[in-house]
C-alpha cells in the first residue's frame, strides 16, 4: 500500500481513564504547530453501533459532528485542540465494523467463503483505519485505540494494528502507548512493573510500542526511565513523563518540553514543515490562569453527578470565560432536586443560569421551576435544546397560561402541544442515528441578542432532537413577548427564542456548545457570560 499518510496508533495500558484523547489530541496540536495537517479518529471497542443510544451515564456526553453522527467525546477533543471538523469516519466502534461485514456477507460479497475474524474483520478495522488518510486531506492520522490492552474486546483492533506496520512500512507506522506509574506512598516508589505487564501484552499482540507515555503524579527519575526503558524494549528519549496537569490545555506544552513531538517526528522520518510556537495556544492560557473577573454560572441538568455528561458544556465556559479573561465558577445543581418550595435556596447566588440538553421526564419540572426564577429575576438565561424547549413551555404556562402546556415528549396528551414531534420523526421506528442531527442553517433576526453575538444573521449550528417548537402558537407566544430570533431559512422551524424585556434570555435549539473551540470560543456563551458578569454588579 503505497502512501504519504503517516498512521499513528495510539494504545492504553493498565488502565482506562488515563487521558489517551488528551495525548492524541495534544500530539495533534503539536504537529499542526510544525506545518503539518493532522486527523484524530477513535475505534471503539464496544458493540453499540454508535454511542448516541447510550445513557451519558455510561459514556459520558453523545458529541455530534457536522455531518450528523454521534460520536465519542473524545472527538469534541479532537475539535478542540486541533479547530478541524470531525465527521462519521472519525468514530468507529466493533458495532459498526461488524455491522458492514455482515451486511457484504448477506450481499453475497463474501460468496462460498468462510467469513472469520482474521481477516475479514480485521480487513474491515483496516480499511477504516486508512479511510480518511486516502481522502489525501491529512499528512498524518492519529488513531485511538479505545479500551485497554488486553481487554478481550480490543483484541480485533490490536490485531488489526499489528497488520497495519506490513501494510504501511515501518517509517510510516508508529505505536505510541499510553501507561500509567502508580506511587505507592508506603513505600514511597514509583512502580513500572504494570507497564512492564502491559507492553508484554502488545508484544505477544505481535506490537511493539516505539513510545512510551508515562502519566504519573510524580516526575520520573531517570532511574525508573531506564528501567522502563530496558523491560519494555524502547529507546530511554522515548520513555515520556507525562504528569498531571493544571488543565488539560496544558498537556501540548508539558509533551512539546518531554520533545514527544520531536520523537514522532524523527521515527517517522519527517522534519517539519514550518515552526510556530503556539503563540495563540499559550495566549489562550494566559487568559485562562490570570483572569481579571469572575462569575458564577449554574448548569441544571439531570445528569450532574457525571459532569462528562455535560463536557462540551463544560469546555465551552473554559473557552469563552478565558477569551474574556473571566474565571467562570460553573455549579452543577440537580434538576430533580429542585422544586416549588426550595427553588429559591438552590438558585441563589447565580449570575447566570443555564438549562441543559436531555431527554424524557425526570428532573423536568425542576427545569421548569429554574427558568421561571431566571426570567422573573432577570437573570441572564442560557437554554440549551431541551433548555430551550423548557423555556417555551414555562413561558406558555405562565405568560401565556396555556393550561397544561408541554412538549408531547413528556405529556403525549397534553392539551397545548407547544413542543411537538417533527413531522419527519412520526413514522421513525429505530432509536439509533435518527433524530434531527448534524448542521443547519439558521437566519438570525438583526435586532437579536443572538445577532449581537455572531454579527452576522446567516449561521450553521449542530443539532440532536427530535420534538420542535409548535409553529400553531408562535403568534400567540410571539404576541406575548417571547420572539423567535433565529429559524431555519427552508422549514420555517424556530431555532432561537428571546423574551424582549430581560437583560439576556435566549433559548437554543441547537447545540452550540459541539462548535466552541480554543482557538474559536463560542459567541453565545461569550455573551452570555459576559451577561452575568454584568448581572453580578
Ligand atoms: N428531548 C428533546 C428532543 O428530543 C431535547 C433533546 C436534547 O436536549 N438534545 O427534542
Amino acid at each position: 500500500m503505497a502512501s504519504s499518510t503517516k498512521y499513528i496508533f495510539i494504545t492504553g495500558g493498565v488502565t482506562s481513564s488515563l487521558g489517551k484523547g488528551i495525548i492524541a489530541s495534544s500530539l495533534g496540536k503539536l504537529l499542526q504547530s510544525r506545518g503539518f495537517s493532522v486527523t484524530i479518529q477513535k475505534f471503539d471497542p464496544y458493540l453499540n453501533i454508535d454511542p448516541g443510544t447510550l445513557n451519558p451515564y455510561e459514556h459520558g456526553e453523545c458529541y455530534v459532528t457536522d455531518d450528523g453522527a454521534e460520536t465519542d467525546l473524545d472527538l469534541g477533543h479532537y475539535e478542540r485542540f486541533l479547530n478541524v471538523p470531525t465527521s462519521q469516519s472519525n468514530n468507529i466502534t466493533t458495532g459498526r465494523i461488524y455491522n458492514n461485514v455482515i451486511t457484504k456477507e448477506r450481499k453475497g460479497e463474501f460468496l462460498g467463503k468462510t467469513v472469520q475474524v482474521i481477516p475479514h474483520i480485521t480487513d474491515e478495522i483496516k480499511s477504516n483505519f486508512y479511510k480518511l488518510g486516502e481522502e489525501g486531506k491529512y499528512d498524518v492520522v492519529i488513531t485511538e485505540i479505545g479500551g485497554c490492552v488486553g481487554d478481550i474486546e480490543s483484541l480485533p483492533f490490536i490485531e488489526a494494528v499489528r497488520q497495519a506496520r506490513l501494510d504501511l512500512g515501518p517509517n510510516n507506522f508508529l505505536v505510541i502507548h499510553l501507561t500509567l506509574i502508580p506511587y505507592l506512598k508506603a513505600a514511597k516508589e514509583l512502580k513500572t512493573k504494570p507497564t512492564q505487564h502491559s507492553v508484554k501484552q502488545l508484544l505477544e499482540a505481535g506490537i511493539q510500542p516505539d513510545i512510551l507515555v508515562c502519566r504519573t503524579e510524580h516526575h520520573l527519575p531517570l532511574e525508573v526511565k531506564k528501567k522502563l526503558a530496558l523491560f519494555c524494549n524502547v529507546q530511554l528519549n522515548s520513555v515520556i513523563e507525562a504528569m498531571d496537569a493544571d488543565t488539560i490545555y496544558d498537556v501540548p506544552l508539558l509533551m512539546k518540553k518531554e520533545k514527544l513531538d520531536e520523537r514522532v517526528l524523527s521515527k517517522l522520518k519527517l522534519s517539519s514543515k514550518s515552526n510556530s510556537e503556539l503563540e495563540e495556544w499559550k495566549e489562550f492560557l494566559g487568559k485562562l490562569k490570570n483572569p481579571t473577573q469572575e462569575t458564577t454560572i449554574g448548569l441544571i441538568g439531570k445528569y450532574v453527578s457525571l459532569p462528562d455528561s455535560y463536557k462540551s458544556i463544560i469546555e465551552s465556559f473554559t473557552h469563552a470565560g478565558a477569551s474574556i479573561e473571566c474565571q467562570v465558577n460553573l455549579k452543577l445543581i440537580s434538576s430533580e432536586e429542585i422544586n416549588h418550595e426550595n427553588y429559591e435556596t438552590k438558585l441563589r447566588g447565580l449570575d447566570g443560569i443555564l438549562v441543559a440538553p436531555g431527554f424524557g421526564e425526570r428532573g423536568f419540572e425542576g427545569k421548569i421551576e429554574t427558568v421561571k426564577y431566571a426570567r422573573e429575576h432577570g437573570i441572564p438565561f442560557f437554554g440549551i435544546c431541551l433548555g430551550m424547549q423548557v423555556a417555551v413551555i414555562e413561558y406558555c404556562r405562565n405568560v401565556l397560561q396555556l393550561e397544561g402546556a408541554n412538549s408531547t415528549e413528556m405529556d403525549p396528551y397534553t392539551p397545548n402541544p407547544v413542543i411537538a414531534l417533527m413531522e419527519e420523526q412520526k413514522n421513525v421506528d429505530q432509536m439509533g442515528g435518527t433524530m434531527r442531527l448534524g448542521s443547519y442553517a439558521c437566519e438570525l433576526k438583526k435586532s437579536s441578542k443572538a445577532f449581537a453575538a455572531y454579527g452576522k444573521t446567516k449561521i450553521n449550528e449542530r443539532h440532536r432532537h427530535r420534538y420542535e417548537f409548535n409553529n400553531h402558537y408562535l403568534e400567540q407566544i410571539e404576541n406575548a413577548g417571547m420572539i423567535a430570533t433565529g429559524k431555519n431559512p427552508e422549514t420555517g422551524l424556530v431555532e432561537i427564542v428571546e423574551i424582549k424585556n430581560h437583560p439576556w434570555f435566549v433559548g437554543v435549539q441547537f447545540h452550540p456548545e459541539y462548535k466552541s473551540t480554543v482557538l474559536s470560543p463560542q459567541p453565545l456563551f461569550v455573551k452570555f457570560i459576559q451577561a452575568a458578569v454584568a448581572n453580578k454588579k
